[in-house]
């Protein structure tokens, strides 16, 4: 269903004390504002059982920041999403630029991943976006595009309803530089109307596109005041707790 989400990526940061501290005045500070955003906390694997035990009592999910492909058996190092479920965790980042750039990831893998988390009713909070070289050479809608066909439409329209896709330019990510509210709408409606085609209007309305790349709290309210933009995959400012709920009520 379509609502205004803010996902915080820890990626791989802080220690336990740190991550535990952090997720309490996030539950804290959540406690203390009024607001309709459904909030997720994607903390390293280790800090999964904490945040999903705090997210209990409190007003936001816990999310994980990856998920093996294979079912449970003998892979070692790996997460499975049967586990995830077994934890209580309701969505799982997958696709990320940095997983598709330092794990190799393929558009397959990723629709793999995607399928997996479905089949254990966690939703998958699915990255796309174009490096800066891309962009120049206007390659950006094509790239988005391949991404998205190649890792989500072998989904059913009922399916892809518990998707939220993440639109990350790559050279936003972790740069500073964001894009413009009218360069995120841009790509946020192209993306639309690519499941309008592919499902119709009725299931693309109901589809949530977050923005994600060096999203703060000076630039959340530009970008979220645009029709297709429903909210932010937030990095580095969901290390900070202000910062995070700074953005969090920038609708
Ligand atoms: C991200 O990693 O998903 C991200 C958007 O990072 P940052 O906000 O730090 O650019």
């Amino acid at each position: 269903m379509r609502r205004n989400i803010v996902a915080g990526n820890w990626k791989m940061n802080l220690g336990f004390e740190e991550a535990d501290d952090l997720v309490n005045l996030i539950a804290e500070k959540l406690d203390e504002v009024e607001t309709e955003t459904t909030v997720i906390v994607c903390p390293p694997y280790p800090y999964l059982e904490l945040t999903s035990d705090l997210a209990q009592e409190s007003n936001f999910f816990a999310g994980a920041q990856n998920v093996s492909s294979f079912d449970n058996g003998a892979y070692t190092g790996e997460v499975s999403a049967q586990m995830l479920a077994s934890m209580n965790i309701d969505y799982c980042i997958v696709g990320h630029s940095e997983r598709r750039k330092y794990f190799h990831e393929t558009n397959q893998e990723i629709s793999t991943k995607v399928v997996k988390l479905l089949e254990s009713g966690i939703s998958p909070i699915f990255c796309c976006g174009e490096a800066l070289e891309e962009r120049e050479s206007e390659k950006h809608f094509d790239v988005v595009k391949t991404q998205i066909v190649e890792s989500l439409f072998n989904l059913t329209g009922e399916e892809i309803l518990d998707v939220i896709i993440a639109y990350e330019p790559v050279w936003a990510i972790g740069t500073g530089k964001t894009a413009t509210g009218a360069q995120a709408q841009e790509m946020h409606a192209y993306i639309r109307s690519l499941l309008t085609e592919k499902y119709g209007k009725e299931v693309s309305e109901e589809i949530s596109i977050l923005y994600g790349g060096s999203c703060n709290p000076k630039n959340a309210k530009e970008l979220f005041a645009n029709k297709d933009v429903d909210g932010g995959l937030i990095g580095g400012a969901s290390l900070k707790a202000d910062d995070f709920l700074a953005i969090i009520t920038s609708f």
